[in-house]
């Protein structure tokens, strides 16, 4: 490593894995590019990539390979080499030579250079050398600045049949609905602001996937969906079978009048309930985005309380319709005072509806139960405590 590289440098701990991060990664909010971005706030999201990571390689029965496509300083891929007992290889590549160094470095300190690769090279010519069928990728990492969906199409070329794919976007505004037609424009879908802003966002990048899966003639499972402020991810996996995507492309119809929503395969215009114009969002992905057999694996496969939590509670939502509501919003709306979700979906129980919390949302539900049929249980539970 060039000295004024080394000077700038310094071991990091996350995990269980030590690496070299530069200094001002610590201090600068935003983290800075240069000389390599590393942002600490995102240990949360690689706890949750490896943890997904073993529950892939322990469903399939054998050590996977793993693409850290964009890798910068290689904070995923160091620590999966590392920490997890299923990897056969890890592929590094980052065209910042800054990042190649820097890791190179990180991997020499942990003795790994048995099972990892670095290369020096713009994405899509990276995973263009990985096409053949024999040194297809089982698992890609895709985690730009912004948006990924420029890079899908050379990874699902790159990735095996039944491997999966972690796409995340940062392009939060363009997906969640501030800037519809730049998400028309890029991800062939109109996106929409809604209090589930969130929910339509994964849902359009993941029918992006789709779309360009089935060029390919390839279906897609989604197997976890993950967001907080800064990003929104997918892990869905690759299919042989186009048939997985058939009938799970559609449209969301959202009633800004009474906030019913509905979600189908062909654009519904009016409001069943009141009538009004609905507000359309998509084409987008209408399938399941949590897959309960997976998150049942991934359950046996970390100690990890908060992961055991995340994944306890998507198992709980995964049956229930999509597009959550938010207990504000419907307080807002009725002009009564805010309850706790809690008390939202013990009343939902007692009149009969399924309800869950959702992972999408720190006061969100879902439910069977429409708009009408939500308002009117809290405005009799309103009713009741004055
Ligand atoms: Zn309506």
């Amino acid at each position: 490593m060039s000295t004024n590289l080394i000077d700038s440098t310094t071991l990091f701990l996350e995990g269980n894995t030590e690496f070299y991060v530069p200094k001002n990664s610590l201090t600068q909010i935003p983290p800075p590019r240069t000389p390599v971005f590393f942002n600490t706030m995102a240990k949360f999201k690689r706890d949750l990539l490896i943890s997904i990571f073993n529950s892939h390689a322990s469903q399939s029965g054998h050590k996977l390979t793993f693409s850290d496509t964009l890798s910068g300083v290689g904070a995923t891929g160091i620590r999966l080499a590392n920490e997890s007992e299923y990897v056969k290889k890890i592929y590094f590549n980052d065209a910042n030579i800054n990042a190649s160094e820097l890791l190179q470095t990180s991997i020499t300190h942990n003795n790994l250079d048995s099972t990892t690769e670095v290369s020096i090279n713009e994405a899509h010519k990276f995973l263009s050398n990985f096409t053949n069928r024999d040194v297809r990728f089982d698992f890609i990492d895709l985690d730009p600045f912004g948006s990924p969906i420029q890079y899908v199409d050379s990874a699902v070329r790159a990735l095996k049949i039944n491997g999966v794919l972690s796409l995340t976007a940062t392009d939060g505004a363009v997906l969640c609905g501030v800037y519809p037609k730049v998400c028309l424009r890029k991800y062939g879908s109109l996106s929409l602001n809604t209090e589930y802003f969130n929910e339509t966002a994964l849902r359009i990048l993941i029918f992006s996937l789709a779309s360009i899966s089935s060029h390919y003639e390839l279906g897609i499972k989604p197997l976890f969906c993950h967001t907080d402020k800064h990003y929104i991810q997918a892990y869905v996996q690759i299919t042989d079978s186009i048939s997985d995507t058939e009938n799970r492309i559609g449209f969301i119809g959202h009633c800004s009048t009474c906030q019913n929503r509905v979600i189908s395969e062909l654009p519904i215009l009016s409001c069943n309930l009141c009538s009004s114009n609905n507000k359309i969002a998509g084409p987008l992905w209408i399938g399941d985005i949590f897959d309960k057999s997976f998150l049942n694996i991934a359950i046996n496969n970390t100690d990890d309380s908060n992961l055991v939590k995340l994944y306890r509670n998507a198992i709980s939502e995964s049956s229930l319709p999509p597009l959550y509501y938010v207990t504000d919003t419907i307080s807002q709306n009725l002009k009564i005072s805010s309850f706790p979700v809690e008390t939202i979906l013990s009343k939902l129980k007692e009149n009969n509806f399924l309800s869950s919390k959702t992972i999408l949302h720190s006061t969100g539900f879902r439910t069977d139960a429409n708009v009408e049929e939500i308002n009117s249980i809290l405005s009799k539970t309103s009713t009741s405590n004055i």
